[in-house]
C-alpha cells in the first residue's frame, strides 16, 4: 500500500491528519504517523501552567484514540533526517514514502550565547513549565529573569508576577530584551506601550536594551560588562528550525525549512511538504508568524495540494494571513488582562485572548478525546 507519512503532533501534524483522512486519502493509504510520545500538547496555554492556572495535564492530549478513528497509524519516534524517497527515523530507522508532510514544529534558538543553553530553561514544553512553577510554590526561587520579551517572554512575565501576588511569594520577575520595547518585533508601537505599563503596574523589572553576551549560573551577563543574579533564567528569545537534517537547498535562515508557495520543501522533488513552524512561508515580501492558525491552515493546504497531486488537480497556492507586515495576535497577561495586536497600528487592552484560548482547548478536548471512548 503506498504510504504517506506525517511528522509531528501539534497543530499542524493533527490538522494534517484529520485532513487527509477526511479526503479518504487514509483508507488508499498508509497514514504513518510520527508523534514523540503520542501527544499533542497545546502551547499557548504554556505560560497558564507556569503560574498554577493551569496543570500540564490539562493541555496535553494523548492521540492513540483520535488516530484510530481516522485510520492513521500512530509511531512514537522522531524524524532525524529527510531525503527524497525516505525519511530516517531516531529508533525505526529508514521509511519511504510516497507523500511526507513535516510538521516537527520549531525548537528554542539560543543564538550562540555562551552558557545559554546549560544554565537556562526554555518555556517550551509544559513540562518545563509544570516544574517552573513547582519550583516557586517551593520557595526554591526568590527571582526570575525572563530573557526575550516577545510574546512568550512578557506573557509568562504578567503570569509569574499574578502567581507571585497570589501566593505572596516575594518573587523578583524581571524581563530583558536587547531592543527597547517589549513585542518590538511585532511592529506595533501602541501594543509595545500597553505591554509596558501593564507589566509595569503588575512590578515586572523591565531591563529593555540589555543584550546577554553570557550565561553563567544564576547570572546574566550583558554585553556592557553589566550582569544581573536570577535563582531562575528562563529562555524566550526566539526560536530555530526542527534540527532535521535535510539536503541544504531544504534548509533556510535559522534552520526553518525553506518551501515554496505551494509549501513543497525545496529540493526534495515535490512530495514533501513543510507547515506550520517548521517552514518558512511567505506572502510576497512578508513572512509568517511563528502561530497556531498559521500552523492549522498551512496544514490544510498541503493537505488539499497532496490530494490534488493525486487526482491530477490543480495546486493551491498558501498564503498566510498573519505575517511580519500584519501582525494579529492575543497576548494574555494574567487572568482577565491582556492585549489585543490587529495590523501594526491598533492594540486594545483586552482579555479576549485568554478567553479564546481556553475555547480553542475545550475544542481539542473535545476533538482528541472524545475519540477515546
Ligand atoms: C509558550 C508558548 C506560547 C504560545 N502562545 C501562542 C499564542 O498565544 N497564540 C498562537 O497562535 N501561538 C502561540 N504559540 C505558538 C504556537 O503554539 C505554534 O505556532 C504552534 O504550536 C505551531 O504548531 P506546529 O504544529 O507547527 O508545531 P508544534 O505545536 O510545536 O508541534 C510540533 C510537533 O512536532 C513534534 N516533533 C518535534 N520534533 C520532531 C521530530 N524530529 N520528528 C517528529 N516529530 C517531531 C513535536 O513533538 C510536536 O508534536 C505559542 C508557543 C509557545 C511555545
Amino acid at each position: 500500500m503506498p504510504r504517506i507519512v506525517v511528522a509531528g503532533s501539534g497543530f499542524a501534524g493533527v490538522e494534517a491528519v484529520a485532513g487527509l483522512a477526511s479526503r479518504g486519502l487514509c483508507d488508499k493509504y498508509e497514514c504513518l504517523w510520527i508523534s514523540p510520545g503520542k501527544v499533542m500538547s497545546f502551547q499557548p496555554l504554556i505560560p497558564l501552567v507556569a503560574s498554577g492556572r493551569l496543570r500540564a495535564e490539562d493541555i496535553v492530549f494523548r492521540l492513540e484514540g483520535f488516530a484510530r478513528s481516522l485510520g492513521a497509524e500512530l509511531l512514537d519516534d522522531r524524524v532525524t533526517r529527510i531525503d527524497k524517497d525516505k525519511v530516517v527515523l531516531e529508533e525505526n530507522g529508514d521509511l519511504g514514502y510516497d507523500f511526507l508532510v513535516v510538521a516537527t514544529g520549531a525548537r528554542p534558538a539560543f543564538y550562540g550565547v555562551p552558557g545559554a543553553d546549560t544554565y537556562t530553561v526554555p518555556l517550551y514544553t509544559p513540562s518545563e513549565a509544570q516544574s517552573l512553577y513547582e519550583k516557586l510554590v517551593r520557595s526554591e526561587a526568590s527571582s526570575v529573569a525572563i530573557v526575550g520579551a516577545g510574546f512568550v517572554g512578557v506573557e509568562l512575565g504578567a503570569e509569574l508576577l499574578w502567581l507571585n501576588k497570589e501566593k505572596e511569594l516575594g518573587v523578583d520577575v524581571a524581563v530583558i530584551d536587547m531592543l527597547s520595547e517589549p513585542l518590538q518585533l511585532l511592529g506595533n508601537p501602541a501594543a509595545s506601550r500597553l505591554a509596558r505599563r501593564i507589566l509595569g503596574e503588575m512590578g515586572a523589572i523591565l531591563l529593555m536594551n540589555h543584550r546577554v553576551a553570557r550565561v553563567e549560573p544564576g547570572r546574566l551577563v550583558f554585553s556592557n560588562g553589566d550582569s544581573v543574579e536570577a535563582d531562575i533564567i528562563v529562555w524566550s528569545a526566539g526560536l530555530q528550525g526542527p534540527g532535521i537534517e535535510a539536503p541544504r537547498e531544504a534548509i533556510g535562515k535559522g534552520g526553518f525549512l525553506e518551501v515554496d508557495e505551494y509549501l513543497r520543501v525545496k529540493g526534495l522533488g515535490g512530495k514533501v511538504y513543510a507547515v506550520g513552524d517548521s517552514a518558512i512561508m511567505r506572502r510576497n515580501n512578508c513572512v509568517a508568524l511563528k502561530m497556531a492558525r498559521e500552523a492549522i491552515s498551512s496544514a490544510r493546504t498541503a493537505v488539499a495540494n497532496i490530494a490534488a497531486s493525486i487526482s491530477g488537480g490543480e495546486l493551491r497556492h498558501y498564503k498566510p494571513m498573519i505575517t511580519n507586515c500584519f501582525p494579529l495576535a492575543g497576548i494574555s497577561l494574567g487572568p482577565g488582562d491582556g492585549i489585543l495586536v490587529i495590523g501594526k497600528s491598533i492594540a486594545l487592552r483586552s482579555n479576549l485572548a485568554e478567553l479564546y484560548h481556553k475555547t480553542v482547548l475545550k475544542y481539542y478536548e473535545k476533538l482528541l478525546e472524545r475519540q477515546e471512548k
